[in-house]
C-alpha cells in the first residue's frame, strides 16, 4: 500500500491553507524532496459551507485575511491575485469593503482548491483512524473512509492533520428528530428550506449571525412564511471588531493565550466570547430591528421576537411541530405550533475524538501543544495535528480564518521537523514575514 507522508482530513479553508504553505515551503528548494500529502475531503468537490451561501451573507473577517497573505504577502493565493486572475481587481477596489460576499470567497477558496485537484481525494468520508502497532511502537496510521456507493478505502501515513471544521451542535430537546425533515440545523438551510417550500409558520431558534441570517434570508421569501425568532437572550448583541478587541485575534495573541494557565484561558474565553458567538453584525441588527418596526408602522405583525424565551419541549403531531417555550420574563409557558424549525445552534469541534477514538491510548488526555499537534505517547511517533480544534488552548481565533494562513506555516514547520525534511520552524517564517 502506498504510504504518504500526510493525510488531511478535510478540505475546507484549514487544510487548503496548509496544502498551499506546503508548495510554497517547496519554493526555492528544488533540491528537496516533497513531502508526499493528501487531503481527503468528503463533499463531492470543494464548496464552502454551501447550505449557507445566501445572496445577501458577506464575510465577518477582512479578505486580508486570505489563505495565504498573513504568512506570505507575495503569496500567488492571495485573495488579491485571484482577484487580479479573475480580472476583478478594480472594480473591486471600487466597491471600497474589506468584507467580500461570502459567494465571491467561496469563488476565491474553490479557486485555490482547484489548484491542488491532484492532492486531494473527494467523495470520500473519513470514519477511524488506527494505529498501525509494530513491536509496541506506531510508527504509521491508517486512515479508513467510504466513498459515496459505501465502497471502503484504506490508506497508510506517517502524519496526519485533522481539519474537519464544526459538527452541527443538536439541543438535546430536539435530538429525537434527527430524522424529521422539518427540523433542520442551519448547516442544512438552504437545501431544507428548499423541500418546504410551502412552510408558513417557522421557528429560527438561536441568537447568533447564523440566526440573524436565516431570519432575514425567509423575511425575503415570496412565500412570505411567518418566522418566529427564539432566543434566550434579551436582546441580540453586536459582534465587538473594534481595534483594540480585534487585537485578540492577532497571531501573536496565539502565544499569549496558549502561555496562560487553564483557568486564565478560560477567563479570556469567557472575557471576549462574543465577539465570535451569538454576535450577529451590528448591519444585520439593524435590518432585523427594522423589519419588526415597520410590522408595527403597518399593524400586521407577521414575525415575532421571542426573546427570553428557552425552548423546554418539541412534539410532533397532526398540527405540525408543537414548541413549548418558558417565557423566562413572565415565568409561564407557551406552546406553538410550526410547520418547519430551524436550529441555528452552533457548531461543536471535537469529532476529532470519535475520529481518532482507536488511537486514544496513545495520546493520553488529547492535549495539544503550541504547534497544534496532539501530545502521544513516547511509543507513539506519527505527529496528528488538529487545525480549528483548539480554541480552549490557542485561543477565540482557532475557528475562524483570522490565523489559518499563520497556522498552516506553523504546523508545516512542526511537520518537516518530523519529517526531517527541514528544521525551520513555522514560527521564525512568521516572524520573518512579519519583520
Ligand atoms: C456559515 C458560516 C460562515 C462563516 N463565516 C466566517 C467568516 O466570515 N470569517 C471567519 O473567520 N470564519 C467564518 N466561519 C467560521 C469557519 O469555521 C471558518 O471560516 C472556516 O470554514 C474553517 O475552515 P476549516 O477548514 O477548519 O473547516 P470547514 O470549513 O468546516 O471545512 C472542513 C471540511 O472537512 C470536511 N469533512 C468533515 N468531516 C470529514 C470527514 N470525516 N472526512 C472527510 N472530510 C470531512 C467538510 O466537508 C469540510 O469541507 C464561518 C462559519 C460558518 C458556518
Amino acid at each position: 500500500m502506498h504510504l504518504h507522508d500526510l493525510i488531511g482530513i478535510g478540505f475546507g479553508p484549514s487544510n487548503i491553507a496548509l496544502a498551499i504553505a506546503l508548495e510554497e515551503g517547496r519554493e526555492g528548494r528544488p533540491q528537496q524532496r516533497p513531502l508526499d500529502a493528501l487531503f481527503v475531503e468528503r463533499q463531492p468537490g470543494f464548496v464552502w459551507h454551501k447550505n449557507m451561501l445566501l445572496d445577501q451573507a458577506h464575510m465577518q473577517i477582512s479578505f486580508l485575511k486570505d489563505l495565504a497573505t498573513l504568512r506570505n504577502p507575495s503569496s500567488r493565493f492571495t485573495f488579491l491575485n485571484y482577484l487580479h486572475e479573475k480580472d476583478r481587481l478594480q472594480d473591486f477596489i471600487n466597491l471600497k469593503t474589506f468584507f467580500p460576499s461570502r459567494h465571491e470567497f467561496n469563488d476565491y477558496l474553490a479557486w485555490a482548491a482547484a489548484q491542488f485537484e491532484d492532492r486531494c481525494a473527494y467523495g470520500e468520508d473519513v470514519f477511524e483512524v488506527l494505529p498501525e502497532p509494530r513491536a509496541g511502537e506506531v510508527r504509521l496510521l491508517r486512515v479508513r473512509s467510504r466513498d459515496a456507493a459505501g465502497a471502503v478505502r484504506e490508506r497508510l501515513t506517517r502524519h496526519l492533520v485533522v481539519g474537519v471544521g464544526g459538527m452541527p451542535r443538536v439541543p438535546a430537546e430536539f435530538k429525537a428528530f434527527k430524522d424529521d425533515p422539518r427540523v433542520f440545523h442551519s448547516s442544512n438551510y438552504l437545501e431544507a428550506i428548499a423541500r418546504h417550500g410551502e412552510a408558513r409558520r417557522i421557528a429560527v431558534v438561536g441568537a447568533g449571525q447564523s440566526a440573524a441570517e436565516i431570519f432575514m434570508d425567509l423575511h425575503g421569501r415570496p412565500q412570505r412564511p411567518q418566522v418566529d425568532l427564539v432566543m434566550r437572550a434579551r436582546s441580540i448583541k453586536p459582534s465587538d471588531d473594534s481595534p483594540f478587541v480585534n487585537e485578540i485575534f492577532n497571531a501573536d495573541f496565539t502565544d499569549f493565550v496558549f502561555s496562560r494557565s487553564g483557568s486564565e484561558r478560560e477567563e479570556l474565553l469567557n472575557e471576549y466570547w462574543h465577539t465570535n458567538y451569538a454576535a450577529p453584525d451590528l448591519a444585520l441588527i439593524q435590518q432585523i430591528f427594522e423589519v419588526f418596526y415597520r410590522q408595527r408602522v403597518s399593524g400586521e405583525p407577521r414575525h415575532r421576537f421571542l426573546r427570553r424565551h428557552e425552548v423546554a419541549g418539541v412534539q410532533a403531531g397532526e398540527h405540525g411541530l408543537r414548541l413549548t417555550l418558558r417565557d423566562l420574563n413572565h415565568e409561564r409557558t407557551i406552546t406553538q405550533d410550526y410547520d418547519a424549525i430551524v436550529l441555528a445552534t452552533g457548531y461543536e469541534r471535537d469529532r476529532h475524538r470519535s475520529l481518532l477514538a482507536p488511537l486514544a491510548p496513545y495520546l493520553g488526555d488529547w492535549e495539544v501543544d503550541r504547534h497544534y499537534r496532539l501530545r502521544g505517547q513516547p511509543n507513539f511517533h506519527p505527529s496528528v495535528f488538529l487545525q480549528g480544534a483548539c480554541e480552549l488552548t490557542h485561543g477565540l481565533s482557532d475557528t475562524l480564518l483570522s490565523v489559518t494562513a499563520i497556522r498552516s506555516g506553523e504546523i508545516r514547520g512542526a511537520l518537516h521537523g518530523a519529517t526531517g525534511l527541514d528544521h525551520a520552524t513555522g514560527r521564525q517564517e512568521s516572524s520573518r514575514q512579519a519583520a
